[in-house]
Formats: structure tokens, sequence, C-alpha cells
């Protein structure tokens, strides 16, 4: 093993691209994209030795290695959610089931009929695929899918309110997380929205009042990331679909999460579903795919034919339009509720929401003793928390949960020692996200399945 320590020692590219470990990789990868690696690595390491130190030349070899490799490493890379919000925005929310990942793979890795009618032979239309099941699924006359409920939102408003004023409740002027504001979705539609009443208490005379000539249609949006507690009031969907209906206008709402379940009959609390919103006399309801519904991102359109067809011929939902992809996993999913028994095993999103608390204890106490293997300078210990819903679903209600706990109680500001340690557990092979609160990293147990996966991936920690 030979020590490099001055600059004019370090070898030169050409011998490193011949060194054995570096030509392998130039045989996977390409001399191009090795090349540059070493040069990469020749350069930091000139600037460490004029610093005063040596390296060795197997260490020189290994970091060229490593940065071929972490210079292709996919930047979207699959991670574990223990953050105890199982519906996490910023890790990708609903995980699909089995039969809509081998939905993907069929029709990712075969030609398909996306836009052909075997019938016919004739050229067919993407958006009838999943329109049968929605429609059975929501009690809707139709539905269209688009690329994601925002999208949605847009489409509809700049269809059927283009040049035209929306009437909104002051407390429904949402902004969902991701600069998703309701105001602005309005003004880009090219509508001008009214609002109307006050931030706690709208009423049904407010509207009326707000009704006139160029008022397109009456739009309700569910306040899905917050709650207004207290002197409050709302109009209900069935009020405002009358007042609507009385003025010849539609009353569009945006369910945000919706789900076609009643929640209820799994413990869970209600979130209303998409057939109660028709129910109650919505002549269009939006929601998402990838929240409660627990299918691939899109947005979903269900109510009257005539108002989906205006939709249709809007330029803009071809800019909009979903991939066969989702296609093929939103239908997979849709099967999954026509025998809603089978929801609990076989859709994750209502899986995991539906855990039992005991489930959870019983493999926290058995993680927790190799947690604490690897964090000898943390207390680990099995504590009782809360897991949330996410994606702005049912924002105040908590669900029971068990997570493990790290904590340094030695420490009256642990912050900074918490914070290497998410980072070590975040560098993992498969990066593990807690949650930091009250002066611990909490790992939220709801979301882990994989116990043995877990286990493993931990061996690559180096104590803490
Ligand atoms: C989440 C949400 C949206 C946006 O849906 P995406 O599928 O994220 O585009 C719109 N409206 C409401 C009320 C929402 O909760």
């Amino acid at each position: 093993m030979s020590a490099i320590e001055t600059p004019h020692q370090l070898p030169s590219v050409d011998r490193l691209l011949h060194d054995p470990d570096v030509a392998a990789l130039v045989s996977d990868y390409g001399t191009p994209h090795v090349t540059r690696s070493v040069r990469n690595v020749l350069q930091l390491t000139r600037d460490q030795i004029l610093s005063g130190q040596s390296i060795e030349s197997k260490t020189l070899i290994d970091r060229i290695c490593e940065d071929v490799l972490m210079a292709v490493r996919p930047s979207l890379r699959r991670v574990m959610n223990l953050t105890g919000t199982v519906l996490h925005t910023n890790l990708g929310r609903a995980t699909l089931p089995e039969s809509a990942i081998e939905a993907i793979t069929e029709v990712a890795r075969n030609a398909s009929n996306l836009e052909f009618d075997l019938h016919t032979g004739n050229r067919g239309d993407r958006h009838k695929h999943p329109e049968a099941l929605l429609c059975q699924l929501t009690g809707a006359e139709s539905a269209l899918v688009i690329n994601n409920n925002a999208a949605a939102v847009l489409l509809t408003l700049n269809s059927l309110a283009l040049r035209k004023e929306v009437p909104v409740s002051r407390g429904e002027l949402v902004e969902i997380g991701g600069a998703f504001r309701m105001p602005d979705i309005m003004s880009r539609a090219g509508c001008k929205l009214i609002e109307v009443g006050t931030t706690n208490r709208t009423h049904s005379a407010d509207f009326e009042d707000a009704i006139s000539v160029k008022t397109a249609l009456l739009m309700k949006v569910h306040t899905s990331n917050f709650e207004i507690q207290g002197f409050t009031k709302q109009v209900t969907e069935s009020n405002l679909a009358s007042i609507a209906h009385a003025h010849n206008i539609p009353f569009v709402t945006d369910l945000g999460s919706g789900t076609l379940i009643n929640l209820e009959d799994y413990g869970l609390p209600h979130e209303p579903t998409v057939s109660e919103a028709i129910t109650a006399g919505a002549d269009l309801v939006t929601f998402s795919g990838d929240k409660l519904l627990g299918g691939p991102q899109a947005g979903v359109i269900a109510g009257r034919s005539d108002l989906i067809e205006r939709i249709k011929r809007n330029p803009m939902t071809r800019a909009m339009r979903p991939d066969k992809m989702t296609l093929a996993a939103l239908h997979a999913v849709l099967q999954l509720y026509i025998n809603p028994t089978r929801l609990t095993t076989e859709l994750p999103t209502l899986r995991l929401l539906t855990r039992s608390v005991e489930e959870l204890e019983q493999l926290a106490f058995r993680l927790t003793p190799l947690v604490q293997n690897h964090c000898k300078h943390f207390q680990v210990t099995v504590e009782h928390t809360y897991s949330q819903v996410g994606s702005g679903a049912m924002p105040i209600d908590k669900l029971d949960s068990v997570a493990i706990k790290l904590s340094k109680p030695e420490l009256r500001r642990p912050g900074k020692a918490l914070k290497t340690l998410a980072a070590a557990f975040r560098a993992l092979p498969i990066p593990v996200i807690g949650r930091i609160a009250e002066d611990a990293l909490l790992f939220d147990l709801r979301c882990l399945e994989d116990e043995a996966e877990f286990i493993n991936n931990l061996k690559a920690l180096t104590t803490l």
C-alpha cells in the first residue's frame, strides 16, 4: 500500500482508468462518465495533498468508484416513511396495491389500446378506460381523469367559468401545500372570485346576494387542511345545490381528498364521500387519486355528462391528460373498491390507516432493543403517539399509534444531537425518515410493514 504525499506522485488519468476496479466500472458506465469521476477525484485529492495530507492509493481508487456510483444513483429514491403521516405529500403520498403495480408493468412493457377501440378498430378515447368504474362507484353520470386534483379544479373553472364570476365562501379560500391557493387558481383559470360571507360564518343569503347574470357556477372547497371551530356557519352542499339550481347554474364541489367509502365503517373518522356530494346535488365533484383513494397521482372530475363533455372540449384537457401507467394503476385500485371487504388487506392506504395499536406495540417491543444496539448513546423507548392521515384529509383527527422514541434525557438542549441522529438514519441504504418532536426523534411504526427489511437496513448504521 503506497501513500501519496506530493501531487506529482498522483497517477495519471490514463493509469487510473486501467486500474482493475476502475476498468470494471468503465465497461458498465463508459469511458466519458468514469473519466469525469477520475478527474473530479484527482482534483479534490490534489487540493488535499497540497494542504499537507497524504492519501493511500487504495483510498484514491475507492473514492473514484464511489464517485462513479454516486453520480448515476437516481435522485428519486424509495424511503421508509416513519413520520406518522400516512399520506405524506413530500414522501409520495399513497403507496400502491400490488395489482396496480402489476397493471403499470403490463402497460409499460407492452403496447396497449390506450387510444384505440378494439371493437371497431378505430381511434379510441383514453378517458373512457376508468369511466365506467368511476360512475359505478360514485353514482356519477360521467367522469374524467386528469393529472391531479389541482388540474381538475383549474380545468373545471376554466371550462365552465371563463370570464365569469364564481362565488366562494371566505372560509374556504384555502391554500393547500405547495402553492395551490384557491384565489390564484381562480385568476389563472380566467374567472373572477367573488368572496362571500366571512371567515367563520357564511349564510345561504350571502350566496343569493352574490349571484348575478355574470355568475357561472357556485363552488364549495373542502377545507381539508384546517378546521375553523367555535362560532361558525357553513352553507351545506344541498343548500348550495338548491340555490345554484334555482338560478340555473351548476354547483361544483372540490373535495380535495374525497373517498369512495364510508370510513366510519372501518373505525376511522368521517371524510366526505364522492357519492354523498353527488347525492347532495353537486353537479361536479373533484378529488385526488393519491390521497384517501389510495391510488396514483391523478385528479378526478365526476358528475353531469353535459358538463364533463364541455370540459373535454377544452384544449387544456389535452395538456393535463393522464398517461397510460396512471390509468392502468387507477383502474386496478378502483377494482378493489368493487368489493370493499378486501380493502383493508389489499389497499395499502386503508391497511395502514386501520392497523391496530396492539400490532404496532408488539412491533415496537421487538425493534426497540435492536435500535438501542445501534444507538448506544441514546435512550430508546416505546412511546405512544398519534399518526395522522395527511394530505389534508381529516386535519384534526389523530390516530392512536406507537413509535420508537430516541432521546437524550441527560441533555437540556438535545436539538443538535437529534438532528445528527436523524441525518444518520436518512443516510442509510434505504433512508429512514422520522420526525423530531418534544426533544426526541420518533419513528412512528404505522407505515412499517417489512420488519426484516428495516432490521437489515439498520446494519449499515455505525454506532451512534
Ligand atoms: C389536495 C387538494 C387539492 C390538490 O390536489 P392534488 O391532487 O394535490 O393536485 C385541491 N383541493 C383540495 C381541497 C385539496 O385538499
